[in-house]
């Protein structure tokens, strides 16, 4: 499988009145085609940030970008133009990124505006192909979203994505704002159309049964760095890294011969705000040595495929 989308060392930094905000620094990964990678961690972590750059949504401070091999940071217009065909996004809050005032109809259609030679019967007709994909009756042609239910409103966003025939999908918390039965509905219809179109997932959320269900792959983000990565049932099975053992700690376990003490994390959150070198879990960190305060620990294989960013990982596993 080939490498879809690419990241070394990439950077977005804002600047504050107390400093600079490193929110995403320095990420490395890369997402093969067809693959979905699942990025956890608190809110605040940069998850977000994360994918608005990597659409270009966001300028980046630094780093490189790959899509398809092409490097996006250096893209002029028309290029940029192309990605936004390539690379789409679908919000967390359906609501508030559909305008109340469009019809289904209407809403699905625009990003179709950039198809020129479409005709307004083509367009309708894709519309309708389109709500059929994602599931939505074509009776709701004509109905506005607040007539619908989150679920619903959900897979509008889903069939805007799909509309210009995307590769590469940013989903930022996509079912955070939905019942849980209506999530595992809009679950599925990714998954399904992750399988019948090849298509390629970045997926943000905080909620780890979400993420365990959804990746292929995992990446721990903690103040704008990753700390853990690798294949998702990997990642679950032996967490490695003391933030990622507290974060998953929290997941109810399905046996009662299995249950896990929970970790509550204590101490202070290290400030993302000019960054002191060493380790940003430190603070809150049970197993934090002097060296840990001092120096940044670098990302490294613990297993194949396994990556990990912390001085004592072997110690502490052992
Ligand atoms: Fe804890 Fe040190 Fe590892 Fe950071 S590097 S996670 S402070 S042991």
């Amino acid at each position: 499988m080939s490498v879809l989308v690419e990241a070394k060392e990439l950077k977005k930094y804002f600047d504050t009145k107390s400093g600079q905000l490193h929110a995403v620094d320095g990420i490395n990964f890369q997402i093969e085609e067809g693959r979905t990678l699942g990025v956890v961690g608190e809110s605040g972590c940069g998850k977000s940030t994360l994918g608005r750059t990597i659409l270009h949504l966001l300028e980046s401070t630094d780093g490189q970008l790959f899509f398809e091999g092409k490097d996006v940071t250096k893209l002029d217009k028309e290029g940029l133009k192309a990605l936004r065909r390539q690379a789409q996004m679908i919000f967390q809050d359906p609501y508030s990124s559909l305008n109340p005032r469009m019809t289904v109809s209407q809403l699905i259609a625009e990003p179709l505006k950039i198809e020129k030679q479409l005709s307004k019967a083509d367009v309708e007709k894709k519309v309708l192909e389109l709500m059929d994909t994602v599931g939505l009756a074509r009776r709701l042609f004509h109905t506005y979203p607040h007539e619908l239910d989150g679920g619903r409103r959900q897979r509008i966003g889903v069939a805007k994505a799909l509309a210009v025939n995307p590769k590469f999908i940013v989903c930022d918390e996509p079912v955070s704002a939905l019942d849980v039965s209506i999530q595992a509905q809009i679950l599925n219809l990714l998954k399904d159309l992750q399988e019948e179109r090849g298509l390629t997932y970045m997926f943000i959320t905080h909620d780890l049964s979400v993420v365990k269900y959804i990746s292929h792959d995992i990446m721990v983000m903690y103040l704008g760095q990753m700390v853990e990565k690798g294949p998702a049932k990997e990642i679950f099975d032996t967490t490695i890294h003391p933030y990622t053992k507290a974060l998953f700690s929290a997941l109810p376990q399905p046996s009662i011969h299995n249950r896990q003490e929970r970790i509550l994390l204590k101490g202070e959150l290290s400030s993302p705000i000019n960054p002191k070198p060493g380790c940003r879990f430190a603070k809150r960190c049970i197993y934090a040595k002097d060296i840990c305060f001092a120096e940044s620990p670098a990302l490294e294989e613990y297993e194949p495929n396994h990556m990990v960013a912390c001085h004592f990982a072997h110690e502490i596993n052992k």
